[in-house]
């Protein structure tokens, strides 16, 4: 089989890999090079810790399962300390634990003598505070996570073209044809969408409708901000989440810095604000000993690739069975998953896991209503 895949963020990446592994002969469609898109401004961070419902959380589940199954030296299975301070946020974490157990997630509840274990460096919070880890957990170098599911899909013959930008997508009962601005043209049997946050206006070009919440838009559902410090001299071996600032490790001792709180400002259109910075540098020397003074290496505003209803979407859009759409927040940690869901969608076996994220529910009216703006601890 022919599959044409547009876009090489990291699902697009993973998708072209289990094609591959399939046997089909594929050729990846960059608009820019991969990983440009929203892939190199995430927090990486592998769980199904918020996720719901019980569908989004059962995908989100299985997906952190298939990280531990692709084991490599981009992946860091240390898993995420949560504390909380106030009472607001320990019954919110308590609720989340609860529910979280009830569905077999591995959660364990620690005393502050075992997270200062975990890790030394932490500021101990007040007394009183409620501390949870969540050892399945683990973040990744998503950049590198990236290179080595293309590289697999290269490996096996995959065609990996850069700087082409669809411009069209036509279908016949024969197959697609796919048109880049540039004129040139590729023919394949599928086509599989891995267009992200322009996935939208890919989808219409064949016709498929997929509303995308507007990442133009300020604020926290599709934006935020996040701050790479220069390298510190301060231990952290994981993501840690508090109500104020996450953090994770970010390679030769660089920290990963995100605060939900003022995600809010985020506006893709400005740069991060000096007073942004300065409150989130703040913030550091709170949560983690050796980081007074910390500088900043990189500081930018992430754009989310949301679906209009804050859901995966998979399935073909047509009945001819020529346009797959894939869209998805939480790619980094779906990624692992879909690389064998959708391959195998694309042979013809239906993924029960994917069953209930159709495309066709925008079409029939029966999504949801678009995700609420306050992201909380423990969401992306
Ligand atoms: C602030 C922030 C924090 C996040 N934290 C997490 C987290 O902790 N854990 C997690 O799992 N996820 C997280 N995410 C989400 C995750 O990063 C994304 O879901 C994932 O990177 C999306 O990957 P993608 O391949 O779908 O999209 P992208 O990486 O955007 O790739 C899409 C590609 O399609 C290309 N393209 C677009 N249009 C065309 C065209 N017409 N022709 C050819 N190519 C085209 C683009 O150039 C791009 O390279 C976070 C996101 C943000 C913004």
């Amino acid at each position: 089989m022919r599959v044409v895949v547009i876009g090489a963020g990291v699902v697009g990446s993973a998708v072209a890999a289990g094609l591959t592994r399939r046997g089909a002969q594929v050729t990846v469609l960059e608009a820019r090079t991969p990983g440009a898109g929203t892939t190199s401004t995430s927090v990486a961070w592998v769980n199904a810790n918020n996720k719901t419902p019980q569908a989004y959380f059962d995908l989100n589940h299985a997906a952190v399962w298939a990280h531990h199954q692709l084991p490599g030296d981009w992946f860091f299975p240390t898993g995420n300390l949560e504390y909380a301070v106030t009472d607001g946020h320990k019954e919110q974490l308590a609720a989340r634990v609860e529910r979280l157990v009830g569905m077999g997630y591995p959660v364990e509840r620690v005393t502050a003598r075992r997270a200062l274990a975990l890790e030394p460096d932490l500021v101990p919070p007040p007394a009183g505070a409620e501390f949870v880890f969540f050892p399945v957990e683990a973040y990744v170098q998503p950049l590198r996570l990236l290179g080595r599911l293309l590289g697999e899909a290269r490996d096996a013959g995959a065609v990996v073209e850069c700087g082409a930008e669809v411009a069209g997508v036509e279908t016949s009962p024969s197959g697609v044809k796919v048109t880049l601005a540039d004129g040139r043209t590729f023919a394949g049997d599928v086509v599989v969408t891995c267009a992200g946050r322009w996935t939208q206006r890919v989808a219409a070009m064949a016709g498929a409708q997929v509303p995308m919440l507007d990442p133009a838009v300020s604020g926290t559902v599709t934006n935020g901000f996040l701050v790479t410090t220069c390298a510190v001299p301060a231990r952290l071996s994981r993501v840690l989440t508090t109500a104020g600032l996450n953090l994770r490790p970010d390679g030769g001792g660089r920290l990963l810095l995100q605060s939900l709180p003022l995600d809010g400002r985020a506006d893709p259109a400005v740069p991060v604000p000096p007073d942004v910075l300065d409150a989130m540098l703040a913030l550091l020397p709170d949560v983690l000993r050796g980081t007074d003074g910390a500088a900043v290496e990189r500081a930018v505003v992430g754009q989310r690739a949301m679906p209009g209803d804050g859901l995966t979407v998979a399935g073909f859009a047509d009945p001819g069975r020529r346009v797959y759409t894939l869209a998805t927040h939480s790619g980094v940690t779906l990624a692992p998953l879909l690389m064998g869901e959708v391959a195998g969608e694309v042979y013809g076996e239906e993924s029960p896991l994917l069953a209930p994220f159709r495309p066709s529910r925008f079409a029939d009216g029966t999504a949801g209503p678009a995700p609420t703006p306050a992201r909380r601890p423990g969401q992306q």
